[in-house]
């Protein structure tokens, strides 16, 4: 379990309309084509945690999985992604 942190950029980035396909990454707030396979996935709980495949947490507090993109996956949530 994680906190989310979200990049400094964040909020400017997200003033940047997606297009189709499109959604904001959770992280950096760029747009992620979520179709391609560099898309990435991250479970996040109303908490504001973030949660690794096969870590434990309680349903009740899940808001579902969310966009990534490549860099913020690959860079700053590898133990996170892959759901
Ligand atoms: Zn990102």
């Amino acid at each position: 379990m994680k906190r989310l942190q979200q990049a400094a950029d964040y909020d400017k980035n997200l003033q940047r309309p997606c297009g189709p396909g499109e959604q904001p990454c959770l992280r950096c707030g760029r747009a992620v084509d979520t179709a391609n396979d560099h898309c990435y996935w991250v479970h996040l709980l109303t908490t504001g945690d973030l949660i690794a495949l096969g870590e434990a947490y309680d349903e009740a507090d899940s808001q579902g999985l969310f966009p990534v993109g490549p860099t913020c996956g690959e860079k700053h949530l590898r133990e996170y992604i892959g759901w």
